[in-house]
């Protein structure tokens, strides 16, 4: 597949492949074993406009392409998929209000989300209702000017961090998903707290946590679009943002084949590099088809949506569900490469199958992905 971008972008993929292997590489077992927001990781790319990426530039973006994003997703990944989440999280978080709002709102919350100031969150998941979000009860009543929001979002990332969190809620709980709004809620709002922070299998830097609405009051100028079209966004929303998923799984995957080569290489055994057997060298070969496939897929639905055709919800679900479950498999094979030691915290491949785990689940696990792609199929 020939790869169109422009220069400056090859350019820039090029630099934060560098700045990857210097500066994230060297914190990611760090962020893993203390489970805390690297914050550091946030300013740096706030400060190489990385977070800038998926902003247009009349609000303060780089306005570049999402083939480019997605490349930068997969090299931040390939070092560490915590601080690869900050890109992803900002995009998901945001763009709602990229999709739906007006003006206004836009020039109201997207320059800071783009300078990185600002940290966006997506709040969709309820304790009650995962996979099936539009059986939500979040409730949002219309009052003056102003809105009233009761409920609790869960598994929410940037729980807590966030200044901008785009929340749905139910405005007509009699109209189903049709009666679902989405809204702007800042950080600060009264009536607005974090709830529980989970403790979790892998992105242990990545804060995952609930909002809670009590009676909080927001202006009625925060709903984006109109009343009833929440559930619309949130879904062109997820088409959008899942192939991210996708890279963040295949840069995971690629840090674990990059890794267990290497070793494969060094590693001795009845006076031979392992690598020699063709047991170990196959298993890499098969690893290196999967991630090579997934790579394909993944930058195919970029350019996909650069091209801007609509309907690209197959495409994304194909790259989501394959570039995940290589990840799964790639990770699993590299510890075993490693053999004893690839089960220690002290090499990185432990922590990346930890955490590719997360890639078949969050934006639409992949049973709904087959679903999604299911459906396309008997159209
Ligand atoms: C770390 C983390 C971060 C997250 N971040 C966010 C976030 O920022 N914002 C947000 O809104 N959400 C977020 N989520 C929530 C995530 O999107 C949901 O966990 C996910 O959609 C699945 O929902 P659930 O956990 O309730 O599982 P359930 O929906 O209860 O599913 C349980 C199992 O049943 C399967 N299943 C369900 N329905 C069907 C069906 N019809 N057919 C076949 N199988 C089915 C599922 O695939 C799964 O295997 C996050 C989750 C995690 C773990």
């Amino acid at each position: 597949m020939a790869i169109q971008m422009a220069a400056e972008e090859k350019m820039l993929i090029e630099m934060v492949r560098d700045l990857a292997r210097e500066k994230v590489t060297p914190r990611a077992a760090e962020i893993d074993d203390t489970g805390e927001f690297p914050w550091d990781m946030k300013a740096l790319l706030a400060q190489q406009d990385i977070l800038a990426m998926p902003f247009p530039e009349e609000y303060g973006g780089t306005g570049s392409s999402e083939l480019s994003i997605l490349m930068v997703i997969e090299e931040l990944a390939k070092a560490c998929a915590t601080t690869s989440l900050i890109l992803c999280v900002q995009q998901l978080g945001s763009l709602p209000i990229l999709l739906a709002g007006t003006d206004e709102q836009k020039r109201a919350w997207i320059p800071r989300l783009a300078s990185g100031e600002w940290l966006a969150s997506f709040g969709l998941t309820e304790p009650g209702s995962g996979s099936d979000a539009g059986a939500m009860s979040t409730r949002a009543v219309r009052k003056g000017d102003k809105y009233i929001l009761n409920g609790v979002k869960h598994f929410i990332t940037n729980a807590g961090l966030a200044h901008v969190n785009t929340v749905f809620a139910s405005t007509d709980p009699s109209a189903g998903t049709r009666g679902i709004s989405a809204f702007v809620v800042e950080d600060g709002t009264p009536g607005f707290h974090l709830g529980k922070v989970e403790h979790k299998m892998g992105i242990r830097g990545s804060q995952t946590g609930e909002l809670v609405f009590e009676d909080c009051e927001i202006p009625a100028g925060n709903l984006l679009g109109r009343e009833g079209e929440g559930f619309k966004i949130a879904l062109a929303t997820l088409d959008r943002t899942r192939p991210g998923i996708a890279a963040q799984a295949l840069g995971i995957a690629q840090g674990a084949l990059d890794f267990a080569v290497q070793y494969a290489k060094q590693r001795v055994q009845f006076g031979q590099p392992i690598i020699a057997n063709q047991a170990i060298a196959f298993m890499l070969a098969d690893m290196d088809i999967k991630v090579e496939a997934a790579r394909q897929l993944v930058y195919h639905v970029g350019e996909l949506m650069d091209s801007g055709a609509t309907g690209f919800g197959r495409e994304s679900a194909i790259a989501k569900t394959f570039a995940s479950d290589t990840a799964i498999e790639v990770t699993n094979d590299a510890i075993q490469v490693l053999g004893g030691y690839g089960y220690m915290k002290e090499f990185p491949v432990e922590r990346m199958m930890r955490d590719a785990k997360i890639t078949q689940i969050y934006e639409g696990t992949n049973q709904i992905q087959r679903m999604v792609i299911a459906r396309a199929l008997s159209r």
